[in-house]
């Protein structure tokens, strides 16, 4: 099983919600669309469930170009936000529903509605009303009724996010083990970072109507290719610093972040590019280690205690910064972390990300060393 998305461009009363996507969904498949709320993945969805037509572009499901083609010829499943359960209906007759418009003899869809149920544990449910569910019950109830029309694939509309945190974690689990139940192609689009990287065999990131990086959860964290992954993927999100080249010599660059006098950045790279006039510094909150010999100078004027790690926040020019780090040092002894204090941290030249100020694209270049 396959879906293709070429080209596709849809424009609201002259507002382009798509400028122009590409992607391939493969057999079996998890593949999570991630971006912000209003980038065009609801939109992208629709038109590939055939709910919406596309301005321009194409879809093809099994190598079979499908525009015009009504939903329900398209065999592929859209599972919403809020399931969309009758809340007159039993959870039976919810599940049922679709099959019974259908004209399926009774026995037929007794058997499907059961053997469905048990597949999601939810055989004990069947004569409740929605109102009487959980969350996550309801919530496959959803995915019950979807699976009952045996489609070869899966469309997936946030379907987690009206759940109470704990829940989201567990139904993660959840979701994991549908796509091994049922072992059909799953398009999985969601705002929500976490569950991007743990549910995504693969990662399509979306921006204003465009794709800006696609890939393997891992190589978008460690790799991105732009700011806006960078920054989109882990939490705390990447530190981001603005800084400007004020002097470029055979021992590396010199750069000085905003005004702040005293912020200044020496940095050498092993000269296979050479830097534009601005950049953008990126370094992630969970890269930085406490070090008396460290090559990042702070002072920090928050301390946050999360437990085991403390958040320790911090300016770099006119940039706000976090370093998250564990409370006890090697030796296990305790630190303690006064405000207004300049403390040393250190992190690996090979974990500072350089950005071009200008297009936000990742430069490629290897840092061999730097101090702030
Ligand atoms: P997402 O699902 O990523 O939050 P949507 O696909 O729902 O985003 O929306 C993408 C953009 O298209 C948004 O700017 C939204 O306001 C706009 N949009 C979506 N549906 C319509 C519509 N029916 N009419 C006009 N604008 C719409
Ligand atoms: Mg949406």
């Amino acid at each position: 099983m396959s879906i293709e998305v070429r080209d596709l461009v849809v424009e609201f009363k002259g507002v382009r919600a798509l400028e122009g996507l590409n992607f391939d969904v493969r057999d079996e498949e998890f593949l999570v669309v991630l971006g912000p709320s209003g980038c065009g993945k609801t939109t992208a969805l629709k038109c590939i469930a055939g709910l919406l037509e596309p301005t321009s572009g194409e879809i093809y499901i099994d190598g079979r170009k499908v525009n015009g083609v009504y939903p329900s010829e398209r065999n592929i499943a859209m599972v919403f936000q809020n399931y969309a359960l009758y809340p007159h209906m039993t959870v039976y007759d919810n599940i049922a529903l679709n099959m019974k418009m259908k004209g399926l003899p009774r026995n037929v869809i007794d058997e499907k509605v059961k053997n469905v149920a048990s597949r999601l544990q939810i055989d004990q449910m069947l004569k409740k009303r929605p109102k009487e569910l959980s969350g996550g019950q309801a919530q496959r109830v959803g995915l019950a009724r979807a699976m009952v029309r045996e489609p070869t694939a899966y469309l997936m509309d946030e379907p987690l996010s009206n759940l109470d945190a704990r829940l989201r974690n567990e139904m993660r689990d959840e979701m994991k083990q549908f796509q091994n139940i049922t072992g059909k192609s799953i398009i999985y689009v969601t705002h929500d970072q976490v569950e991007a990287m743990t549910l995504g065999d693969r990662i399509v990131v979306m921006n204003k109507g465009r794709i800006v990086q696609e890939d393997a959860p891992k190589k978008l964290f460690d790799d991105p290719d732009h700011v806006f992954v960078a920054s989109f993927l882990g939490n705390p999100p990447m530190n981001m610093m603005a800084a400007e080249i004020v002097s470029d010599g055979t021992a590396g660059y010199s750069l000085i972040f905003g005004d702040a006098p005293g912020d200044r950045m020496h940095l050498s790279t092993d000269g296979s590019v050479r830097l534009p006039q601005s950049v953008i510094i990126g370094i992630r909150p969970t890269d930085f280690k406490y070090n008396a010999k460290g090559n990042v100078k702070a002072v920090f004027d928050y301390v946050e205690l999360l437990g085991a790690d403390v958040n320790l926040h911090f300016s770099i020019g006119s940039n706000r910064c976090i370093a998250r780090i564990e409370r006890r040092d090697e030796n296990e002894e305790l630190l303690e972390f006064s405000k207004g204090r300049p403390i040393l941290l250190e992190v690996e030249p090979q974990r500072l990300f350089v950005f071009d100020a200008q297009d936000q694209r990742r430069i490629r270049t290897e840092v061999r060393e730097f101090k702030i």
